[in-house]
């Protein structure tokens, strides 16, 4: 049996017609299932019995159980048992919204250097069903709902492009989950066919790229990926994006104590970004306790942001949620298999 989750809606469409039932049947269980969450087929009111019948035989209505759940005063960890592996996703209560940080892999396979993730290789690709669901679960665990919803757990979306195209085709459809395209985004080490792909996409999801580096030479030693698709190659595609969707793409720069975080890297990071529609995202790294590497002095962020500043880059400091609840990628689920 397959979950009701792992449909879009003109994939649901197509199984009723084929059925023997009406297209609008499919908007009517997406109301149920995603409107008013109903946990149980029979519990849509407006659908006939026969086709009760059909979705009670053939889908399920799966939400995850919540293994761990780690809290601080403004950023929530959970550790979800999703079809008996373990994913991580973190709720952070911003006065303006509510957003929630999913993952999208069991494990990821970019081996970033600095990266927790990366140290547990990729088991599996998460569903369709596995990823929206992480956003139903915690919503129906806090009888919250989310505003923001952020692709940046553990995994590289990109490298499960198509499960995640139909994650974010049930997160926008105004039928789905409701949340605007604008109200999203996704992460990615640097796929750059899937960023280009990414582009031509519908909708207006927003990109974040995580570059690190300044230049070659320091964004091999820290992203395999790096010698796949290099730095020119990743401009181009993000030139690409702007281009097809004229929205500011945000550039992650984590900041790494002697290695990426001088003034002589500011400038440089300065001239590849400039004249593009984008802002850097200055990230203070969270070092966990199997790392080789530091998180950079505050006066050297200082620097390097008042760097940028100068260059007309704009430039913003991440705020530091979740510090203290290891609310560094892939962390909790990293202790979690070590205690096992
Ligand atoms: N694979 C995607 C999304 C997951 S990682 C990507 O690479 O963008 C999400 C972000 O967290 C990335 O920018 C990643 O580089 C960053 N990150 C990983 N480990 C970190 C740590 N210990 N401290 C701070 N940021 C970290």
């Amino acid at each position: 049996m397959s979950s009701i989750f792992d449909l879009t809606i003109n994939e649901l469409e197509s199984v009723l017609v084929s059925n023997g039932f009406k297209k609008f049947n499919a908007t009517q269980v997406f109301e149920g299932i995603y409107k008013k969450r109903v946990s149980s087929f029979n519990d849509i009111s407006n659908i006939s019995k026969e086709l009760k019948e059909f979705l009670n035989k053939n889908y399920s209505i799966e939400y995850f159980s919540v293994i761990d759940k780690l809290t601080s005063s403004d950023t929530t960890k959970y550790l979800l048992n999703i079809n008996n592996e373990q994913v991580e996703c973190v709720l952070m209560l911003h006065n303006y919204a509510n957003s929630l940080c999913i993952s999208t892999q069991v494990g990821c396979n970019m081996g970033c250097a600095f990266c927790e993730s990366g140290k547990l290789k990729k088991v599996r690709n998460l569903t369709c069903a596995e990823i929206v669901g992480q956003v139903l679960t915690i919503e129906k665990e806090e009888n919250i709902r989310v505003q923001n919803i952020v692709i940046m757990g553990i995994g590289e979306p990109f490298d499960n492009f198509d499960n995640l195209c139909k994650a974010l085709s049930n997160f926008t459809n105004s039928k789905g989950v409701n949340i605007g395209s604008r109200h999203i985004t996704v992460s990615t080490c640097g796929l750059v066919p899937k960023i280009r792909e990414f582009s031509n996409l519908e909708g207006q999801v927003n990109l974040a790229i995580s570059l690190h580096a300044p230049n070659d030479e320091v964004r091999n030693k820290l992203m395999p990926i790096n010698k796949a698709y290099p730095i020119k190659e990743v401009m181009e595609a993000i030139d690409y994006y702007i281009e097809k969707t004229n929205r500011r793409v945000t550039i992650e720069y984590i900041m790494l104590d002697g290695i990426n975080d001088s003034v002589e890297s500011a400038k440089e990071l300065s001239n590849l970004l400039k004249g593009k529609l984008v802002y850097v995202n200055l990230i203070p790294y969270n070092s966990t306790s199997s790392s080789e590497f530091n998180r950079s002095k505050k006066e050297n962020i200082m620097k390097f942001y008042d760097t940028l500043k100068k260059n007309n880059i704009e430039v913003t400091i991440r705020k530091e949620m979740g510090k203290d609840i290891k609310g560094a990628c892939g962390q909790l689920r990293a202790n979690y298999l070590d205690i096992k």
